[in-house]
């Protein structure tokens, strides 16, 4: 059958950046409710919508269109008194980012550097301000659920759904949610 709207697609997917170097070597597909949803990047869905199982494609994905541009103004730095211990460089945190006007929802932050006394923070997507190059399978095209609709995402073939959360479409990486 043909994307559109309504439709779950598993997409087996490589991503690299515009020199090609990977940044992911997509073990586990993408798979997302399509019909703008926001489950994934609009420009993967544009590709895909019409395309049948087998269709292949590489698009390339601008910051704009996909985790935005770096920010410097989400880099911020902070007493190291503030964090628990132990504390190390790679750790998350959530918080509100403080220069950036009316956005006042919670941003994920990055441990990037631990000194003396202060711990330097960075709420950037680890992928903002790069340009993307997807390469694309349609492996998987099937018609949702009704359930699948009503939650806007897509349910796996293991999953119970006794254990995902449906608040928010979560942060994850997996899907590529926009923000
Ligand atoms: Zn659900």
């Amino acid at each position: 059958m043909k994307i559109a709207k309504n439709t779950v697609v598993t997409v087996n997917y490589k991503l690299s950046d515009a020199q090609n170097n990977i940044l992911e070597d997509g073990q586990e597909p993408i798979v997302y409710l399509h019909g703008g949803y926001e489950n994934t990047l609009p420009a993967i869905e544009e590709a895909l919508d019409g395309k049948e199982v087998g269709y292949s494609t590489v698009i390339q994905v601008e910051p704009e269109e996909a985790f935005g541009e770096y920010d410097p103004a989400l880099v911020r730095m902070e007493d190291r008194d503030k964090f628990p211990s132990p504390l190390e460089v790679g750790m998350q945190f959530e918080g509100v980012p403080e220069e950036t006007g009316n956005l006042d929802e919670p941003h994920i932050f990055v441990v990037t550097d631990i000194a003396d006394e202060k711990v330097v923070l960075d709420g950037n997507h680890p992928l903002a301000g790069i340009a993307l190059r997807f390469a694309l399978n349609v492996a998987e095209v099937r018609p949702a659920t009704e359930e699948e609709i009503a939650h806007e995402h897509a349910h796996g073939a293991h999953d119970e759904h006794g254990g995902h959360q449906d608040d928010e479409g979560g942060d994850q990486f997996r899907g590529f949610p926009v923000h």
